[in-house]
């Protein structure tokens, strides 16, 4: 504001020789600071003359020596109303910043979290009994999307994995059933009047008949149950396979000469593998069992052994009826059996190939099934090398 600044101007003496601070807005005269000047040093001062001023007084040099004083006076009213509008500025926009920002956090996590949201209502209504239903949420590749998708996929595995343990409770409740069907049939009849020791005889040869494929079944389930509660602990041990594979033929060879199928046992060279001796001795087993099972009177089955690639193969081939491909890929699935009735009448419950390939997984190995055309079945064991 005009008025509000001044300068004034004494010369060597101390005498005033300049003033513009005019009759209205005189400020005090300040010997002391004007001599302090004089003398080389500056002095600030607060004034307060209706308007507030800041006022210094400085000595004024010419070839490095004082020739005299300046005194300079400015309103601090400026810098003050400055100060107060930015303070109101301050006071006014802080908290509307502040209200915004949080509206605004508020929102965008709001909508950031609503796909959660809708997940965890629909994974509450997911239960047991209902894993069909899926969050099936058509969102973005973004952290929330993909955690939507790995649920879906998790309830999908899980379904299948109920299913199956459905399945195979129905399937081992009726195998368990056909046999106690079958000796209740027998049983009855029996009773029905009094027979000859030689009827008797029958009935109780059938019944040991079913109760032995009880028995079968029943220690086949304890296997698998065990094996799926990772319960069998593997007895490794370096064993030579062409051994085992003797050893297995020796077991099989009267039921194959009872039916009048050869066994050929082909030796590709020293083969051993470090394994569970009497779980390879089962795979050879139930792979040699099926091979006998299918083969018809007259023809022969291959085993051979070899390694290759850091890997121990043993291949069982048979002249039998092969598998029909579209069976192939659920050939080692529980209770599978191409032709159940079949399968039921040579003792088979159709979870033989099923331990085959729990065995030769726990060993770190494959087993795999083909048809070698004209030929007959095909089962190839990979298991790793020493
Ligand atoms: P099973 O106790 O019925 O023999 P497996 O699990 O051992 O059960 O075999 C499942 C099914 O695979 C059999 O029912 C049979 O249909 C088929 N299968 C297994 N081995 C052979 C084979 N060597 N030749 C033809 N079919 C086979």
């Amino acid at each position: 504001m005009e008025g509000e600044e001044f300068v004034r101007v004494f010369d060597s003496s101390g005498n005033l020789v300049f003033d513009n601070s005019g009759e209205k807005f005189r400020p005090p005269d300040d010997p002391a600071a004007v001599s302090a000047a004089l003398s080389g040093s500056r002095t600030r001062t607060n004034l307060d003359l209706g308007p507030e001023l800041r006022a210094l007084t400085a000595p004024i040099h010419a070839n490095g020596q004082v020739i005299g004083a300046v005194e300079v006076g400015l309103s601090t009213d400026d810098v003050h109303s400055t100060l107060r509008t930015l303070l109101i500025i301050i006071a006014v926009t802080y908290p509307l910043a502040l209200v915004i920002a949080s509206g605004g956090g508020v929102f965008l996590a709001g909508r950031a979290l609503s796909p959660i949201d809708g997940l965890t209502r629909t994974a509450r209504r997911i239960s047991a009994e209902d894993l069909s239903r899926r969050l099936d949420m058509r969102l973005p590749d973004d952290e929330v999307g993909r955690l939507a998708r790995t649920f879906d996929e998790m309830i999908a595995r899980l379904d299948d994995a109920f299913r199956r343990q459905r399945q195979f409770t129905a399937d081992a409740s009726h195998e368990l059933r056909t046999p106690l069907t079958a000796i209740k049939g027998q049983t009855e009849v029996a009773l029905q009047r009094d027979r000859d020791p030689a009827e008797y005889r029958s009935v109780l040869r059938n019944v040991n008949t079913e109760v032995d494929r009880m028995i079968r079944l029943v220690s086949s389930l304890l296997t698998l149950a065990r094996a799926d509660a990772h319960q069998v602990p593997l007895a490794k041990e370096d064993i030579s396979l062409g051994a085992l594979v003797s050893d297995a033929a020796d077991q099989v060879r009267s039921a194959a000469d009872n039916k009048g199928v050869s066994m050929r046992l082909r030796n590709g060279g020293e083969t051993r593998v470090t394994a569970d001796q009497d779980l390879l001795l089962q795979l050879i087993l139930n792979l040699l069992d099926n091979a006998v099972k299918h083969t018809p009177s007259g023809g022969s089955i291959d085993v051979s052994w070899s390694k290759a690639d850091g890997q121990a193969k043993v291949v069982v081939s048979d002249e039998g009826p092969g598998i029909p491909t579209e069976h192939l890929p659920r050939i080692f699935d529980r209770f599978y059996r191409v032709d159940k009735a079949r399968s039921r009448e040579g003792g088979g419950v159709g979870l033989g190939l099923s331990i085959c390939r729990w065995i030769a997984q726990a060993h770190g190995g494959t087993i795999q099934a083909d048809n070698a055309p004209g030929q007959g079945a095909t089962f190839t064991v990979h298991l790793p090398i020493n």
